[in-house]
């Protein structure tokens, strides 16, 4: 028998996951994550899995990435949700040129957690609507709009911002995240799931970036080719809180039956979903990809269906973590929701097959009667 040890911060994750974040999470869900939280995920080194060994990063393969994903995602979604934006900057910087003057100046504080990055850019997406227009002036830029959703508002110190300008680019830049001219957030949206990641939607009227705080410019249509299958993947987030869920189950010979047969089949599809996501963007393979995310979420719905149905009515007490976990994955059915994962996903619902193998009725059995 092979054994392998977990990767140090894969240990970290579970520590603090165990530790912190479990015990924590009903509390947290309704009250807001805590400062201490984002202290204690600083402090982890977590923020630098994904960063380069030569920016203070842990330079950590993808599959370690995920794994940690999964954990925090499955002991306290919030807490997930707030620290797994500020991986994308990380990247971006990564990729970029070196002596770019941003990758220079913050791709090391942000990997040790000196800062903490949020992210607003799933607007881009919205083309040919432009709900941020970015436009050169001065040296700099200016993003005049209204960015829909920001996560960690009052958590995170710098926020990436995208926006597209009149010559169909998309602008990353990053600049402070807080109120300054030109920039007014909204007060933290009230959600149905996930309000305790702190949440506002930001009024952006002439707000001003320096040039040597650009990270990125690139066509639109290039952004849509390596954004579209990569947003097809499945978030390990999604196997996080099933799992969660499926733990939840009890010793009875039917909720070990419902745990063994959905466990097998989350285990079987995170496997092929992991090796779509290891592939080369280039390579698209974008339905496949769909498919498999589209089928993570029915396996998600029935584990945290599961959980809640084998809690009783207690499951629907705010103390429950059964109903925190199917509320947390409501929220990760419309995350990085875009136009082709919505289509796919209605396409599988309207087939959708019920537990005694009906799908839907065929245009004339519809019509009948
Ligand atoms: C709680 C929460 C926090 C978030 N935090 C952040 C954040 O910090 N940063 C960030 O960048 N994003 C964030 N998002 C955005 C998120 O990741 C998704 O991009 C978003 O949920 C997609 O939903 P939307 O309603 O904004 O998208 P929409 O733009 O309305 O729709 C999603 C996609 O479906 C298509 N579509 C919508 N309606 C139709 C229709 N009727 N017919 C055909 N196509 C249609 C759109 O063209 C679009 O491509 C957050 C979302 C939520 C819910």
């Amino acid at each position: 028998m092979t054994t392998t040890t977990p990767h140090p911060l894969v240990t970290e994750a579970r520590r603090l996951a165990d530790g912190l974040l479990a015990p924590s999470a009903q509390r947290v869900d309704q009250n807001g994550v805590p400062a201490s939280h984002i202290e204690a995920v600083r402090r982890s080194g977590l923020l630098g899995v994904s960063a380069p060994g030569e920016y203070g990063g842990a330079g950590a393969p993808d599959p370690v990435a995920r794994e940690v994903a999964e954990i925090l995602a499955g002991a306290c979604c919030s807490t997930w949700f707030v620290q797994t934006q500020h991986h994308t900057p990380v990247r971006l910087l990564a990729k970029a040129e070196p002596g770019l003057p941003a990758r220079e100046r913050l791709l090391r504080p942000l990997a040790t957690g000196e800062l903490l990055a949020g992210i607003a850019y799933a607007h881009v997406r919205a083309f040919p609507r432009v709900p941020v227009r970015a436009t050169a002036e001065r040296g700099g830029l200016r993003f005049d709009g209204t960015v829909p959703w920001y996560t960690g508002w009052g958590l995170n110190d710098v926020m990436l911002l995208a926006g597209v300008t009149e010559a169909d680019e998309v602008v990353f830049a990053v600049t402070d995240a807080r109120e300054q001219p030109g920039l007014r957030p909204s007060p933290p949206m009230r959600l149905a799931a996930l309000t305790a990641a702190r949440t506002v939607s930001l009024v952006l009227d002439g707000l001003r970036v320096p040039e040597d705080s650009v990270v990125l410019r690139t066509p639109r249509e290039e952004f849509a080719r390596v954004d579209v299958p990569r947003s097809a993947n499945t978030s390990p987030a999604v196997f996080g809180v099933a799992s969660a869920a499926l733990d939840l189950l009890g010793d009875t010979a039917d909720e070990q039956e419902a745990a063994r047969s959905l466990r097998g089949r989350l285990d079987e599809v995170r496997t092929r979903a992991y090796a779509l996501a290891d592939r080369p963007v280039p390579r698209g393979r974008v339905e496949e990809r769909l498919a498999m995310r589209t089928r993570a979420y029915d396996l998600m719905r029935a584990a945290t269906t599961a959980a809640v149905v084998a809690g009783g009515g207690r499951a629907t007490s705010l103390d429950s973590p059964a109903q925190r976990l199917a509320r947390e994955g409501m929220f990760l059915l419309v995350q990085g929701q875009t136009a082709p994962v919505r289509q796919a996903h209605l396409a599988a619902l309207a087939s959708f097959r019920t537990a005694d193998g009906n799908g839907a009725p065929s245009p004339s059995r519809a019509c009948a009667g």
